[in-house]
């Protein structure tokens, strides 16, 4: 089962000061999150979580993870400028891209923060248009499958990221000779992985590659980022991940491979999106419509310019229908958005109580990949964020565009 983390009388005081749709967000949730994620990993002393910022690109959530001691990681340079802002030392930001530009370089050289290169080639493009940092991180990928036991998790041979062991062990000993003075090693093998053993799988092959890489090249080893991949339980019959399980995984592994090859000093970096924020996430839309044909439509005023998923990759999001989660009476509906495109539905063919018009539905899970992946497609636009306070009270934290966003880009031409 899933429960909101808000009532149907909070939802009805939310509605009458804020029009739907929009996303709400539990920081209570959010909070307690990060707490257990860094109490899984504090055996682990250097430890620290760097939220993958494109999951909830939103002021006011990197805020409360920043005061939770996470950094942040960031792919583009408006994700490291807003990190920037928000008061994000060096320290704190890890700057993973790919197809990197120029000049996004050299602003993460500007604000020192760590590198993680994706590409091999990447070491002398860094070099010519910016310069080396003393600490730098590569991204693995291994080629083949991942899979764990005779699950085939994900095909890391036909993803576009990272270098191969021999390009790593290249780009070690080129960015030694070039000053690098401490290392990092990265790799994200598996996305929306609903299972422990991800991590501590994760952990172990990287460990063992460090071990090797360390010999060859006899760099000082700083830390090994696991990045993101750690999912949600989207399905209402899925087990949530247990993080402090998966720490602990991770600490065996550690103990296996890294402290006997004199390597027990290495941090444990995560850049966690999905796990961090998702559950901690509702869209709070209202039903305008109900449509008779050959199936029976519930019409509400979100669409999938606020999330994108169902659409996009046919994801399952959890529906509740506020005040009815315990009505007898149920029917079978496609929820529908107002684009003029068929994919624009957040259920298909999904038995939920009896719906009328008026009715305040709570699409679940959407707190990271949501609001982000958001586009103004048909000439909409972008909905509101609203936390709810540890206290109980809401506190707008991005209004909604107004007519006036969408023409900002457009207005002074001579049409
Ligand atoms: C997207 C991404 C993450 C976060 O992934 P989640 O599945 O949301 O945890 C972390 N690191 C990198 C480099 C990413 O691209």
């Amino acid at each position: 089962m899933k429960t909101p983390f808000v009532t149907k009388a909070q939802l009805d005081r939310l509605i009458a000061e804020f029009p739907t749709p929009f996303h709400l967000y539990d920081e209570k949730g959010i909070r307690e999150k990060a707490r257990a994620v860094n109490q899984a990993f504090s055996w682990n002393p250097g430890f620290k979580e760097y939220f993958a910022v494109k999951a909830t690109p939103t002021p006011a959530i990197l805020k409360i993870l920043k005061e939770e001691n996470c950094g942040v990681d960031c792919a583009s340079e408006i994700e490291l400028l807003m990190s920037h802002k928000l008061g994000f030392e060096a320290e704190d930001i890890m700057f993973s891209s790919n197809d990197t530009p120029a000049q996004e370089f050299k602003y993460a050289r500007k604000l020192n923060a760590t590198i993680n290169l994706d590409a091999y080639e990447h070491v002398a493009f860094l070099a010519k248009v910016t310069s080396i940092p003393e600490t730098i991180s590569c991204r693995y990928n291994p080629g083949g499958v991942f899979s764990l036991g005779t699950d085939i998790m994900d095909n890391p041979e036909e993803s576009k990221f990272g270098m191969t062991k021999a390009q790593l062990i290249q780009a070690f000993k080129d960015l030694k000779k070039l000053g690098v003075k401490k290392f990092g090693i990265h790799s994200f093998l598996a996305s929306n992985t609903v299972t422990n053993d991800y991590y501590p799988a994760l952990a172990k092959e990287l460990f063992e590659l460090a071990v090797e890489v360390v010999a060859e090249t006899q760099v000082d080893l700083d830390f090994i980022n696991l990045s993101g991949g750690i999912g949600v339980n989207y399905q209402p019959d899925q087990v949530a991940n247990d993080i402090a399980k998966i720490g602990e995984g991770v600490r065996l592994a550690y103990e296996e491979v890294l402290t006997p090859n004199n390597l027990g000093n290495v941090k444990i970096f995560t850049e966690l999106g999905r796990f961090m924020l998702a559950p901690h996430g509702h869209l709070i839309t209202q039903v305008l419509h109900k449509k008779q044909t050959y199936r029976d439509y519930i019409g509400v005023d979100a669409s999938a310019v606020n999330l994108m998923r169902p659409a996009m990759y046919g994801a399952y999001h959890h529906i509740s229908v506020a005040g009815k989660e315990t009505a007898d009476e149920t029917e079978t509906y496609d929820v529908v958005g107002s684009l003029c495109e068929n994919n624009d539905k957040f259920a298909k063919q999904r038995t939920l109580p009896t719906i009328e018009v008026g009715d305040t539905l709570i699409i679940h899970d959407t707190g990271a990949h949501g609001f982000s992946m958001g586009y103004q497609y048909n000439a909409k636009l972008r909905s509101a964020e609203i936390l709810l306070q540890e206290d109980g009270t809401p506190r707008l934290i991005r209004r909604a565009e107004k007519p006036e966003d969408y023409f900002a880009t457009i207005t002074g031409f001579d049409f």
